[in-house]
């Protein structure tokens, strides 16, 4: 056994902890890693954890402005869990942090969050009206009922606030089939709000799946993400989404060791050949049982040998999307004077969404603005920049809406990432929309990348039927603790 965790600069150093061979060498520290790690030692395995960056929890990021214990925080990585993901849910009652949980608004989800329309930025609460005259410019309207229009609005705004530029670019053909679809359905008990003029598109396609086959099938494998992350239901970690990683590693009793890049691999039947550089030294050592959490976006740049031609394939093919989230830091929250307590504006442009989150803590330490949260094509367009010109680019963005941030002293500081040129994930998350329709075709892929290559074994988000998200970074690990448990028991 080894004697305690070791995280942070102190797992840093060249700690007696590399000399032993453990059962299992865990690649990687984000969640998929931190999660096999735990539930292999709770079966009676050793377990030591080697992470190439300086710093546990991969994607799951809460950058702190600051060291004072309540500092500004923001999500730079994963910020809610949507109902339903039982695993993550799972972990979070298992780590203490189910009092932590709340309720995350979401984008358009405060009356007075704004979005982009052709008549400019409007509030949500007063938005029906431009997004109605939108759609008679985009699409023939004039045999839809007032109800099938309204659908068709709503769900064009939310369209236009999440999807990639792909799908935006093809909302005119969708809109065309889904008005007529829809147009067939009494979507009436749908309509809500003070003024009757929003719809829950969340129940409508629960309730009419056959609405699903007016999506052409780039906006019908982005369906329920769209409808998921602007649904209700969703919730948020008070304190910040890296607790979970943090409370997983607490629980570790084997070393995890920052700062340990896995150069190279060779998959062998009985053991796994694993290069290490750390610091100025590399090292070449053979391990019983080894788990890759890395991406495979990351993992198809390393030297890998011993690997079968469908495992090579699957490891180039997985296509990865890209994200850019630039925060900035506020001397107060300037927004909430006009009436904006939370949930995000659909500002399109460069930015294309910018969320109020939450601020916990001392407000004289300041808030925190998530000016730009921007995925697939649109994040490289701010991501391509240095930070600097980046933060500026979103203030000069912002700044029609909010003039406060261009008065001296309102923005104390800024920090972003831009997910697709991260050294340690080369993309935000595994593209699941690339494979279409078809779940047979999917659980195939799902399937092939979790497959093991002799004592190799595979985790992280990629390898999970909900790719994407925390819920199958954990799905996934715990598959592959299965398999290892078996693995190293058949073998004793
Ligand atoms: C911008 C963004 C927003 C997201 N939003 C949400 C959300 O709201 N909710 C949600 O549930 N999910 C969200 N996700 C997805 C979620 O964060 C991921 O699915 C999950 O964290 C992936 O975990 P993982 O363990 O599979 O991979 P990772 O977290 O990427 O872990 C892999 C680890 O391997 C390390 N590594 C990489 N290369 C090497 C190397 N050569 N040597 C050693 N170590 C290496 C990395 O540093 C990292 O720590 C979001 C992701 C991003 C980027």
């Amino acid at each position: 056994m080894w004697a305690s965790t070791q995280t942070g600069s102190e797992a840093a150093g060249d700690g007696p902890a590399e000399d032993h061979n453990g059962d299992v060498v865990v690649l990687g520290a984000g969640i998929a890693a931190l999660v096999a790690a735990y539930e292999l030692e709770l079966l009676g395995h050793r377990v030591m954890v080697l992470e190439g960056s300086e710093r546990i929890g991969g994607r799951v990021y809460t950058h702190r402005f600051g060291t004072a214990d309540n500092a500004p925080h923001v999500e730079l990585g994963a910020m809610r869990i949507p109902p339903g993901h039982e695993l993550t849910m799972r972990y979070v009652e298992k780590l203490g942090l189910k009092s932590a949980l709340r309720p995350f608004r979401t984008i358009l989800s405060d009356e007075n969050n704004y979005l982009t329309t052709g008549s400019g930025y409007v509030r949500v609460k007063n938005a029906s009206g431009p997004l109605l005259a939108d759609l008679r410019r985009e699409v023939p309207t004039a045999s839809y009922g007032s109800v099938t229009l309204l659908f068709g609005a709503w769900m064009a705004a939310v369209v236009r606030a999440m999807a990639p530029a792909e799908l935006r670019d093809n909302l005119a053909s969708d809109l065309t089939t889904l008005l007529r679809l829809a147009d067939r359905v009494d979507l009436t008990p749908y309509v809500h709000g003070a003024r009757s003029d929003r719809i829950d598109l969340g129940a409508v396609f629960r309730e009419h799946p056959e609405l699903r086959m007016g999506c052409g099938p780039r906006l019908y494998s982005f369906l329920d993400d769209l409808l998921l992350e602007t649904g209700t239901g969703l919730m948020y970690l008070s304190g910040g989404m890296s607790q979970i990683a943090e409370r997983l590693a607490d629980r570790i009793r084997g070393p995890i060791l920052l700062g340990r890049e896995v150069i190279s691999l060779d998959a062998g039947c009985d053991q796994v050949s694993l290069g290490i550089r750390h610091r100025r030294h590399r090292t070449v050592r053979q391990h019983p049982a080894v788990l890759c959490t890395l991406p495979f976006s990351v993992l198809r740049q390393l030297a890998l040998t011993g690997f079968d031609d469908d495992k090579r394939e699957v490891i180039g093919s997985v296509d990865y999307g890209g994200a850019t989230k630039i925060a900035l830091h506020c001397r107060e929250a300037f927004w909430e004077r006009d009436g904006t307590l939370g949930g995000a504006s659909a500002t399109g442009g460069r930015t294309r969404q910018t969320y109020y989150p939450p601020h916990e803590g001392d407000p004289a330490q300041g808030a925190v603005l998530l000016g730009s949260y921007a995925i697939a094509e649109d994040a490289d367009l701010l991501g391509q920049f240095p930070e600097d010109a980046r933060h500026a680019a979103v203030i000069d963005e912002l700044a029609p809406l909010y003039p406060q941030l261009k008065e001296p002293g309102t923005v104390l500081g800024a920090a972003s990432i831009a997910w697709a040129g991260h050294r340690w994930s080369n993309g935000c998350t595994s593209r699941r929309w690339r494979w279409g329709k078809d779940a047979t075709g999917r659980d195939e892929e799902m399937r092939r990348a979790a497959r093991p290559q002799g004592r190799l074994f595979f985790a992280g988000e990629h390898c999970s039927a909900t790719p994407a998200w925390i819920n199958g970074a954990i799905e996934s690990a715990l598959g592959a603790v299965t398999a290892i448990d078996t693995a190293l028991r058949s073998s004793r």
